[in-house]
């Protein structure tokens, strides 16, 4: 342990700060909250803000930490990114410039302050040995909560089902993160709670953590007919290294691509053969690429160009986390090509 996550304990009501920027201050860096509940023999985990610019959890936690409930079991919760939020004007920044991504640290823990910050904090996450961890995020383009897990079994989407009704099966494919660094040693799942500043991301992250904290059997809370929408086989579509974007409803100029900027409308719907993405520059050949799970690039079966210069949809797929902003585009990816699963019925009670 090298100190860099504070270690502190909270109990519901005592003391916090009125507002989230206040509480934040008050943590005053990365942090483990210990919460206890009325069963003490039983801890869940709840990890938040290890981006700096995704508020919903954090102000899910911070709500619930003043005004109640008292939780089931006691809970751990892990806040990271707090330099980065505070950073005017607030809630701005995934993480501090120049520094790396915190949760692509988790798994081979980078060199520096974030890479020490990942292995304290996923140390102190594994010895507290919970029942389950749920990472609470937001994305940056309009979509529906959903959950992403490691792969569709039953007490993961067990786990999503608190919160949200609709579920990316991940195959097991790691970025470095909490999640892939937990692993099976107890069920985990991503939560993106909807775009980042919304009132319906606010909410779905404050209920769903409601229903979290207080249920007092976890595995009994997901409501038998509740449905899972499943979807699988994520393809990450991307723009090739060097491509100048845009996103605009018509071509601009001076751009290797123009993408729609609404491309955010397709999330979490069945995309069709014929829809727009956008408009290919002149010049430099084709802009996407879609690796599969065998590291083809399947981009030229997903969309296609016509002789008029557009891009469309080759193929039916589902869309996930298709985004707005050209620079998330060009630094991380365009968004996810899926395909849909039957949905699923949780609540079969054992995590396996
Ligand atoms: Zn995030």
């Amino acid at each position: 342990m090298t100190g860099r996550v504070r270690e502190a304990a909270w109990a519901v009501g005592g003391g916090v700060p009125d507002t989230v920027t206040g509480f934040l201050r008050a943590l005053g860096g990365p942090a483990v909250l210990r919460v206890p509940g009325r069963d003490r023999t039983r801890v869940r985990a709840i990890s938040t803000l290890l981006h700096g610019d995704e508020p919903s959890g954090i102000r899910a936690v911070h709500r619930w930490l003043k005004d109640g409930p008292v939780p089931a079991t006691d809970v751990v919760v892990f806040v990271g990114a707090v330099a980065a939020a505070l950073e005017p004007p607030g809630f701005a920044l995934r993480h501090l410039p120049g520094r790396p991504d915190l949760n692509r640290c988790f798994v081979t823990p980078c060199a520096g302050e974030e890479g020490a910050i990942a292995a304290e904090a996923l140390e102190t996450l594994l010895a507290a040995r919970p029942e389950a961890l749920v990472d609470l995020h937001n994305t940056s383009g309009r979509t529906p909560g959903f959950a992403i897990g490691r792969s569709a079994r039953s007490g993961l989407l067990c786990l999503a089902s608190l919160f949200v009704r609709n579920f990316m099966d991940s195959r097991g494919r790691s970025i470095g993160s909490l999640v892939d660094a937990v692993g099976d040693r107890f069920p985990s799942v991503v939560v993106e709670c909807g775009r980042m500043g919304s009132a319906e991301a606010d909410q779905v992250a404050g209920q769903g953590l409601a229903r979290y904290v207080t249920a007092p059997d976890l595995w009994a809370a997901c409501l038998p007919d509740a449905r899972i929408q499943v979807l699988g086989d994520p393809v990450r579509v991307l723009v090739a290294p060097g491509t100048r974007l845009a996103a605009a409803h018509r071509p601009e100029a001076g751009v290797d691509l123009t993408v729609l900027p609404d491309l955010d409308r397709w999330n979490f719907s069945d995309v069709q053969p014929g829809q727009l993405l956008g408009w290919l520059g002149s010049g430099r050949g084709w802009p996407l690429r879609a690796w599969n799970d065998s590291g083809r690039d399947v981009s030229r079966e997903l969309f296609v160009p016509t002789p008029g210069g557009e891009v469309r949809v080759a193929r039916p797929f589902s869309a996930v986390m298709f985004t707005t902003r050209p620079e998330r585009a060009v630094g991380d990816c365009l968004g996810y090509a899926c395909r849909r699963l039957s949905p699923a019925t949780p609540g079969s009670p054992t995590p396996r």
